[in-house]
């Protein structure tokens, strides 16, 4: 065997398998998925945790055979003969334990050692594990309780009512809540201790009773930011190589995923006045946060900004890879189902940006600018707000941003200027072309004489009026977005 294997032949040893290379062992591949849906099924942070810790106490009764995991999708390697019954046992145990989360396992027999360890083969073997796993979960629906009585479940407001007034899923996720370690959470603040040097204290009614109102701003808003690493699917198919490869990649991945999400939410939070945060996932296909809602803006540009500085010592050897966020900022009242769907559209339109340019990207939204989310959701994700006068091209808004415009913004958001100078420039440049709106703001700037809002035009475009020239030299305003992100001037900017 080559040394590069003995690492992996350890591993089988440590394990009692044999580690021949003609030996045959079985794989397994497997796990949750959909599981944003699983974690929001109720609005309340506790729950959203125990449900986090009951993926991963799921994944991790296969610890002994994980050889690597990722989120709480895990590779196993088996002895001969017991690939079916682990499969059969993953989606099991992730069933009793979720009650009403999703999971799919597959397996193959008999693939020789020397066949993971060579790169075709394994490679081959790995492109038909993810096509059976495909195959798998569309197979899978989601579990429905059987109700005793017929009152909805205040956790879900979906199920019925089954124990101590909760259905069966959330009443299990607030028990494991209650108790729980704090997750991704304690390991965000351990990595801040250690690596960052930074010690939060978190709030300590916060901690006690886990509610969204607790986590909320001065304003009563928060956050909720989904993000993932774009096309990693197709990185991960393109990548190719045996199994030591496959696990390395993995963790380089998990490992950068972690680094830019803890480092990202422990410098947002110390730089606002909340110090309160949960991080419900961090895996490279799902990442999810609450956070204080004015904190959220500098949260993701951070997030951005040391996923892509991380990574960079790995794109030599796996290729580039980007980042997307979707950041829907709300009210504590506001029903996290319009939170979840609107943090979903957003990172779709992020992820549009991101797969056009080739860098990573984030779209952020406050839903309560006008108190009337409800309806107003899709107007407002509009992100092709723009007009086309004198064969050119003007954007009114600067979203969806790269890391360097959510930086931009944020600095332009600390120029003071009162909000309703903001807003009366958002409207005129709403109603009128390029040239009436420019006329219209070199006016105001002689009239108002106001040193914050002459700077302000400045940094933006020195003699251009309301607008700047973008990368592709098309006209882009700030101004509907600054408008529209006043709230999220929380924290220095760092
Ligand atoms: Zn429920």
């Amino acid at each position: 065997m080559a040394d590069a294997d003995r690492d992996f032949i350890t591993w089988l040893r440590e394990r009692g398998m044999p580690a021949a290379p003609e030996v045959s062992v079985d794989v397994v591949y497997g796990g949750a998925f959909s599981v944003k849906d699983y974690y929001m099924e109720s609005g309340n942070p506790r729950q959203m945790r125990g449900a986090s810790q009951l993926l991963m106490e799921a994944a991790e009764a296969f610890a002994a055979y994980t050889y690597f995991a990722c989120g709480a999708e895990v590779f196993l390697i088996a002895p001969q003969g017991a690939g079916a019954d682990l499969a059969r046992g993953l989606e099991e145990v992730f069933r009793e334990k979720t009650i009403t989360g999703q999971a799919a396992a597959v397996w193959r027999e008999d693939i020789q050692v020397k066949d993971l360890l060579h790169a075709e083969r394994f490679d081959a073997l790995w492109r038909g594990l993810n096509d059976d796993f495909y195959a798998r979960r569309m197979m899978i629906f989601p579990a429905v309780d059987k109700p005793q009585d017929n009152r909805r479940c205040p956790g879900c407001n979906f199920r019925d009512i089954h124990t101590n007034g909760l259905c069966v899923s959330c009443h299990k996720r607030q028990e494991k809540g209650r108790g729980a370690r704090a997750g991704y959470r304690q390991e965000c603040l351990d990595y801040g201790k250690d690596t960052l040097g930074i010690a939060l204290s978190l709030d300590e009614t916060y901690e006690k009773e886990n509610s969204i109102e607790l986590l909320a701003d001065g304003s009563g808003d928060f956050a909720l930011l989904y993000a993932d690493v774009n096309n990693l699917g197709a990185a991960g198919k393109k990548l190719g190589g045996n199994v030591q490869r496959r696990r390395a990649f993995t963790r380089a991945v998990q490992a950068t995923v972690k680094a830019a999400l803890y480092t990202a939410a422990l410098k947002a939070v110390r730089a606002g006045g909340k110090m309160a945060f949960e991080i419900i996932a961090a895996g490279g296909d799902d990442i999810c946060a609450l956070l204080p809602g004015d904190i959220a803006l500098l949260a993701g540009t951070l997030l951005l900004e040391e996923f892509d500085r991380c990574w960079k010592g790995h794109a030599n050897e796996y290729g580039m890879l980007t980042i997307s966020a979707g950041i829907a900022v709300g009210q504590a009242k506001t029903p996290i189902l319009y939170m979840r769907e609107t943090a979903e559209q957003l990172l779709k339109i992020a992820k549009r940006k991101a797969w056009d340019r080739g860098c990573s990207c984030l779209d952020i939204l406050s839903l309560n600018s006008d108190g009337q989310w409800a309806t107003k959701i899709k107007d407002k994700l509009r992100a092709d707000l723009r007009f086309i006068e004198e064969n050119q091209i003007a954007n009114c808004t600067m979203r969806p941003y790269t890391a360097g415009q959510a930086r931009k913004a944020l600095q332009w958001l600390n120029h003071d200027i009162a909000p309703s100078t903001l807003h009366s420039i958002a409207e005129v440049l709403l109603r009128c072309g390029i040239a009436e709106g420019n006329l219209w703001f070199r006016y105001l700037l002689s009239r108002q004489n106001d040193p914050a809002l002459a700077n302000m035009a400045k940094d933006i475009a020195p003699g251009c009026g309301m607008f700047y020239k973008g990368d592709g030299g098309e006209l882009i305003s700030p101004w509907l977005d600054l408008a529209q992100l006043r709230g999220q001037r929380g924290g220095d900017v760092c």
